[in-house]
């Protein structure tokens, strides 16, 4: 088994939201609905889901670029730096995606750090209705040192 080290997360977490177009209503309508603890956290987005989020929030979201030109796997690059604690991701699993690659690859890059993933409204639900949310906790992630050394890329 590949080693592990704990990382801590804070209260205060870094989400990132990503919704396939047809699943972006849907994001739009529960981000609205749970704006007020949204507000305790900091928002990231797609390109175009960041945009639509802002417009209905009223609030300032940092946007990557559109997924299907880059953003899913600058989301991705962001969670394995640990600049993103947490992923909300509606994909639709109804149409076809030109970047179906890099969906694939976010969220096998949110498996390798293990972050909270909620792919559905019903998922995210039991994610922010969990105490977890507003709270600091304690995970295991990789040990990149390790790695490197099981590796013989161990830095001196
Ligand atoms: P978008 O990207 O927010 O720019 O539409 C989402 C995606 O399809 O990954």
């Amino acid at each position: 088994m590949q080693a592990q080290v704990e990382r801590q997360m804070r209260s205060s977490k870094t989400i990132a939201l990503v919704a396939h177009d047809n699943m972006k209503e849907t994001l739009i309508n529960w981000c609205t609905a749970r704006q007020q603890q949204l507000s305790n956290h900091k928002l990231v987005a797609t390109g175009t889901t960041g945009a639509l989020l802002e417009k209905a929030l009223g609030i300032s979201i940092k946007r990557y670029l559109s997924g299907p030109m880059g953003g899913d796997q600058q989301i991705g690059a962001d969670i394995s730096s640990a600049n993103i604690d947490i992923l909300v991701f509606f994909w639709d699993p109804l149409s076809p995606q030109p970047h179906d690659p890099d969906i694939k690859a976010l969220l096998r890059l949110a498996a390798v750090w293990n972050i909270p993933v909620a792919c559905t409204p019903s998922s995210a639900d039991f994610m922010f209705n969990s105490n977890l949310i507003d709270s600091e906790y304690q995970y295991l992630v990789p040990d990149y040192q390790s790695y490197l050394s099981s590796r013989g890329a161990a830095s001196e």
